[in-house]
């Protein structure tokens, strides 16, 4: 039988915060591997889960999951995904408070799963009519069109988010959901006109090409084989054997019309016109200039977005320029229009994705936020420096809020706050944000000066305003001397994960300033995710990469927090409930005061004074093994 109040599990203990060393990594680890052996891939951290993604399907996702998990408190029964959307649900109605829980993890952890278990919980479990029915299978069927276009197989994950998304799920005042939102930011445009061996674009072009019928490959003039296009064949990887993307063309078109996406003619139109582009081959004149030698993809480019053939042929040779207020056309040399060629080609796509958000959010609200994790990278470009600084932000966050909470409760319960050493990020949230002097003014500036030599010149000013700061580091030593494994246009970021090098690179986009609003606004909840090992494999506990994602989740911080003080609190009803056979004079029923009745109980059973203290609706015990002892006198 499951342990009402959740002491201990079937092995090891499903609240870190009741480890005896909770300051050994070590322990901390050893638990999540036994309990990952056991298929037990849900631990909290008070009220944080952390989740390990078992590379296989759980028997644990069941409508009669999710009916166990309904109305019930979070300790009362063993950890779970349903368990958090539930109470953050339960929350929401209550506190009349709006909420967000936020996924985290590195690439292949398990957040775009996690968030889609929270939805199809929401889904299945709210109070619907037919029309939020319909509303709820419209929310569901987003996810798969999402996916196709902006999930991409990497070398990390078949399934890989190339895009952050937030999404926001709107409730009545019965609960029932009514609308959403979702804010995308930060979609991997590059992946459109070129790949990193063994990965590959976006899924979408790979599902058109091997699902689409023959009429309708004929009338986008494709064929079928992927590897004729150049925009799919730079990863070499055309096919999947994890997934078939015959099959998830059908579920993507079958999304659409439920999603209330009418216009599929015209995205489609577009994806081909991407892949024709990508085959636009240029040849060079004598005289330097460039002409365009594939007549027919022009052809069909044109007529697939519905523009003029002659001025898309310019506009991919030439530039326009002004100055002094007159315009002037000048030809581009070959390099430059293979430039445009790739520029066009992503800005067209990234338009369509940004369209396709936007018809999506006229059905989609609770915020979710499922971001790719944080990225270590053979070349780090500007695309991974804002993934990360996003992750840097979210922990900032994180430890803000957990710390905050703690307080609060100690406050509300009457308990004194005792001080708690950890890390605090800010240092580099700082380094990399704060106005005038921070990486990204900086960058913003350099940006606005014309001039092709911006990356050089920005280390140096980079350098200047930076230089010795401990967190920042350049090939350049102190002593003036150089780092010889570092090259000139490099810049190193002491991260709380890790060191990052990172090329230097384009103008910030200020979105994630926005996000953070948002999430400060709401009550979090967070998920945070674990990938046991790179082979993606079930089964496999690599003890090594599952320490490094410990760490950089600032889990053992996080744990340290919570257990400052008090490793187990729960409010007198509940404890006096689970505990009163155990004392005579509390047994079967206690008539009086609960906190009297806790009293009264916990003197029965010898605590000590500095084993417990009384707040003002809920007990706090300072140590596992009081907890423990009593459990075992239960079970006796
Ligand atoms: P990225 O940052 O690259 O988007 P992610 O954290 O979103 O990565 P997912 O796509 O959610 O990772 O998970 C990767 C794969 O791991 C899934 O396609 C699935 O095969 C497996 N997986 C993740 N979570 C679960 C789960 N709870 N049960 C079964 N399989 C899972
Ligand atoms: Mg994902």
């Amino acid at each position: 039988m499951e342990s009402a109040l959740t002491a201990r599990d079937r092995v090891g203990v499903q609240d870190f915060v009741l480890l005896e060393n909770y300051n050994s990594e070590a322990a901390f680890i050893e638990n999540l591997r036994r309990r990952f052996g056991e298929n037990l891939i849900y631990t909290y951290i008070g009220s944080v889960l952390v989740s390990v993604n078992p590379y296989k399907e759980l028997e644990i996702y069941s409508k009669q999951q999710m009916d166990r998990y309904r109305g019930v408190s979070f300790y009362e029964i063993s950890p779970h995904i349903y368990a958090v959307s539930d109470n953050t649900y339960r929350a929401m109605r209550t506190e009349r408070k709006d909420q967000c829980i936020l996924i985290s993890g590195e690439s292949g952890a398990g957040k775009t799963e996690a968030s889609k278990k929270i939805l199809l919980y929401y889904a299945v479990t709210c109070p619907t009519n037919d029309h939020m029915a319909a509303l709820g299978d419209r929310l569901l069927q987003s996810n798969p069109v999402l996916e196709a276009f902006g999930n991409a197989k990497t070398l990390r994950n078949d399934n890989s988010s190339r895009f952050g998304k937030y999404m926001d799920v709107q409730f009545d005042f019965r609960g029932a959901p009514v609308g959403g939102h979702i804010l995308n930011y930060l979609l991997e445009k590059s992946r459109v006109v070129h790949q990193n061996h063994g990965e590959r674009n976006f899924h979408i072009f790979y599902q058109l090409l091997d699902g689409g019928d023959d009429n309708l490959l004929n009338t986008l003039d494709l064929e079928r084989n992927p590897q004729n296009y150049h925009y799919l064949v730079k990863g070499n990887c055309p096919r999947l054997s994890s997934v078939s993307d015959k099959n998830n063309w059908k579920v993507v078109m079958k999304a659409l019309p439920i999603i209330g996406f009418t216009e599929e003619e015209k995205l489609l139109n577009i994806i081909g016109s991407v892949l024709h582009l990508g085959n636009t081959q240029f040849g060079e004149g004598e005289e330097g200039e460039t002409y365009i030698t594939t007549e027919t993809q022009i052809n069909n480019i044109a007529k697939l977005l519905g523009v003029d053939g002659s001025a898309l042929r310019e506009a991919l040779t030439h530039k326009k320029l002004t100055a002094k207020g007159e315009e002037m056309i000048s030809p581009l040399n070959f390099e430059q229009a293979v430039s445009a060629r790739d520029a066009l080609a992503k800005a067209v796509y990234g338009r369509t994705f940004t369209w396709l958000v936007e018809k999506i959010n006229h059905i989609m609200l609770w915020g979710l936020l499922d971001i790719y994790g944080f990225e270590v990278l053979q070349h780090n470009s500007f695309e991974q420096f804002c993934i990360n600084y996003c992750n840097e932000k979210l922990q900032q966050l994180f430890i803000e809020l957990t710390l905050r909470s703690e307080q609060e409760e100690y406050e509300t319960e009457g308990i004194a706050w005792e001080t708690v050493q950890y890390f605090d990020n800010k240092i580099i949230c700082d380094l990399i944000e704060e106005k005038h002097k921070g990486i990204i003014s900086i960058l913003d500036e350099e940006c606005l000066r014309p001039g092709e030599t911006c990356d050089v010149s920005f280390l140096e000013k980079l350098e200047d305003t930076l230089g010795g700061h401990p967190h920042f580091v350049t090939h350049k030593l102190a002593n003036g001397k150089t780092r010889r494994v570092m090259s000139r246009e490099e810049f190193r970021l002491l991260h709380y994960a890790g060191e990052v090098n990172y090329n230097a690179a384009t103008q910030f986009k200020n979105s994630l300033m926005k996000l953070m609003e948002i999430l400060m606004s709401k009550e979090p909840s967070y998920v945070r995710c674990i990938k046991p090992n790179d082979a993606k494999q079930p089964g496999r506990f690599d003890e090594v990469l599952v320490r490094h994602q410990v760490k950089y989740l600032g889990l053992m911080e996080n744990l340290r927090v919570r257990r400052a003080g008090f490793a187990y609190r729960r409010r007198f009803e509940a404890f006096l409930q689970r505990y009163k056979p155990l004392c005579p004079e509390t047994w079967p029923n206690w008539h009086g005061r609960l906190a009297d009745g806790v009293l009264t109980l916990v003197n029965h059973l010898g605590y000590k004074a500095e084993e417990y203290k009384l707040g003002r609706s809920k007990i706090f015990i300072r140590f596992p093994k009081t907890l423990f002892t009593t459990e075992d006198a239960l079970e006796a």
